[in-house]
């Protein structure tokens, strides 16, 4: 790559690879991972691990299959997975229109990831020690706590404001 291009793709995939995508982004992603009993249900794992990019960065090829939910808040949670192997690759939030979440370990180069938030500590399990050094809250953090640890730009908050 020319050493003037700032922007890099990054890319990952499912299980099978069916699904594969591309992020247009200047460095990895700083990631979360959250502890909350649903976030263990569904990945079959102690937590979450994710990132979050603009969804018009997320360039995304294959059989993607949708699953929504909609939880008492109202705000519809889009889940997409991969039609044939079901790895949940990223979400979407009404909430948060224009910002997708995606599933930390499906990206090629999720051994090089960092995580710098932790959230629903108060949920996590046991034998999990979490550094002093790292962010942490009991529940779920406010989204713009969380989005500044993060590094996503007041820019992205704005556009990815709710509309009502
Ligand atoms: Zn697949
Ligand atoms: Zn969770």
């Amino acid at each position: 790559m020319h050493d003037t291009d700032i922007t890099t793709y990054l890319q990952g995939g499912c299980r099978c690879g069916a699904v594969r995508y591309e992020i247009a982004a200047d460095a990895l992603p700083p990631t979360y991972a959250c502890h909350c009993l649903d976030c263990q249900t569904w990945t079959g794992a102690a937590f979450s691990q994710q990132f979050v990019v603009r969804e018009e960065d997320l360039h995304i090829h294959g059989p993607l299959t949708l699953f929504e939910l909609t939880p008492p808040s109202g705000r519809v949670s889009r889940q997409r997975a991969c039609g044939t192997c079901f790895t949940r690759v990223y979400n979407t939030n009404s909430a948060r229109p224009g910002i997708a979440a995606i599933r930390a370990g499906s990206l090629d180069a999720s051994d090089r990831l960092q995580v710098v938030a932790h959230i629903w500590t108060k949920r996590k399990q046991p034998w999990i020690i979490l550094p002093d050094s790292v962010p942490q809250w009991h529940e779920a953090a406010p989204a713009e706590q969380l989005f500044g640890v993060l590094g996503v730009s007041g820019e992205v908050l704005r556009r990815a404001e709710p509309k009502n």
